[in-house]
């Protein structure tokens, strides 16, 4: 948690003299506090008040970047441990491993297969995030190589797993990619953090548990890195849950700083279906980054289900575009069916729609991505809102004819909404799945 107000403003100067824009100091702390002001509005703090104060109000999970560009890789600036506290905010990153003892050929087919693991969800693209490039051959040139080959066919970010040397001789290319080094560990930490800021890149720290990794982490900050990711090595999946737990508890909860920075976790057993329950526990508790070692759809789609579950924002329900969509190429004589724009709603009714193979238009109207009850319930879902949305969608030029058919939970709408907007409007089934029998029972021009 950051500072209160009244913390903050015991290190204020407390000259009253408005120069921040607020009428006191203690306004501007409860400003500071609040996230709405920053420190630097002051032109009279301290230098040691405002490093203290820097360092107390940053965020308990620093955020870190991977990769740059569109595909850049934000993770971190956590402050919750439960998403209904308020929301997680940075969607885990999903990386595969390449190997570099792959040939030429091996690496860019296995490179080609993670660019196409992209999934529609919900109206929403989806993707794995990083390629994480392993240096199994122990060689600095073959590792270069292969990275310099995996550049060739993807724009995804890296990871980048080897030996300084190793590490040293990618980065000669790389390097301006903003690539993740793994890893600073006890024994090369220094040389590690040499690279790292030579190239300004994220480093992992790795050691084995929270102790070794709190002295670690400590002694790379105080060489002046901060840009990094934690690696706790835990043994096994329990082991690994309960590092990963106690990382974000104690970065949220006691604001214990060394932890403050996301983290990695390794989901590579070699039986998939073990690998992908490892990759959830991590998803749901509380990785920044997972590298997994499949290029099988069947594999990475319910990790980026479960990915897109988890992270969504509680206060924001997913909603599609208020506008005609059309199912199946439909003509002037096709049926019109209302809806609201929650996303769930939508690609219920969408896929009975297609499943039933009716070519058809949909209007969802924009509810704030409420569903049809909650919406009605909530005074989003209105007759004159569904007439004004009738009018304005453009629907009328594309149909011959008036008739709308309305979710069947809310039939009472039905009367006044007729009224309202000049169309005929039917009252539909109170389920979508009741689309194709309603269809073939009362859908004739
Ligand atoms: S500028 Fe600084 S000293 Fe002046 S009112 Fe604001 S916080 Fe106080």
């Amino acid at each position: 948690m950051g500072l209160t107000g009244l913390e903050i403003y015991k290190h204020l100067p407390k000259k009253n003299c408005k120069e921040c824009g607020q009428p006191t100091c203690l306004a501007f702390a409860m400003q500071i506090a609040a996230g709405k002001a920053g420190l630097d509005a002051c032109p009279y703090v301290s230098d040691e008040a405002k490093e203290l104060l820097e360092s107390a109000s940053a965020p308990p999970v620093a955020l870190i970047k991977v990769g740059k560009g569109e595909k850049v890789l934000e993770i971190g600036h956590e402050t919750v441990l439960f998403r209904h506290d308020k929301r997680f905010e940075h969607p885990c990153g999903l990386a595969i491993l390449v190997e570099d003892t792959l040939s030429e050929g091996e690496i860019k087919e296995r490179v080609e297969k993670i660019n196409k693991l992209v999934f529609d969800r919900v109206g929403q693209m989806h993707s794995v995030n990083l390629v994480a490039l392993k240096g199994s051959s122990q060689d600095a040139a073959t590792f270069a190589k292969a990275v310099a080959t995996a550049r060739e066919v993807t724009d995804l970010p890296f990871i980048l797993i080897g030996t300084p040397e190793q590490l040293a001789a990618a980065l000669e290319t790389e390097g301006a990619n903003n690539p993740l080094l793994y890893a600073a560990t006890a024994d090369n930490y220094e040389q590690m953090v040499e690279l790292a800021k030579k190239y300004n890149v994220p480093l992992t720290v790795s050691a084995k548990g929270l102790d070794a990794l709190a002295e670690l982490v400590q002694k790379i900050t105080a060489l002046g890195y901060k840009n990094l990711i934690l690696d706790p090595q835990p043994e096994n999946i329990s082991e690994g849950l309960f590092y990963q737990t106690q990382i974000r508890r104690l970065a949220i909860k006691k604001l214990f700083r060394p932890f403050g920075y996301p983290t990695i976790a390794f989901a590579l057993d070699e039986n998939p279906y073990q690998a992908v329950m490892e990759a959830s526990v991590y998803i749901a508790k509380y990785a920044g980054i997972i590298v997994l070692n499949t290029v099988e759809p069947a594999d990475i789609l319910p990790l980026i289900t479960l990915r897109l579950n988890i992270y969504t924002d509680p206060q924001k329900p997913i909603a599609v575009e208020p506008k005609v969509y059309e199912i199946l190429n439909p003509g002037p004589d096709a049926p019109v069916f209302i809806t609201t724009n929650f996303s769930l709603t939508y690609f219920c009714v969408a896929g009975d729609v297609e499943g039933a193979r009716i070519p058809a238009y949909i209007l969802p109207v924009d509810t704030d991505g409420t569903s049809v009850l909650t919406a009605w319930a909530a005074g989003k879902f209105t007759p004159e809102k569904i007439a004004q949305f009738l009018k304005e969608s453009g629907i009328a030029e594309k149909v011959n004819h008036r008739k709308a058919i309305l979710p069947g939970g809310v039939a009472v709408l039905s009367g006044k909404l007729q009224e309202l907007s000049g169309w005929e409007i039917l009252v539909g089934p109170r389920e979508s799945s009741g689309i194709n029998s309603f269809i073939k029972q009362r859908w004739n021009v």
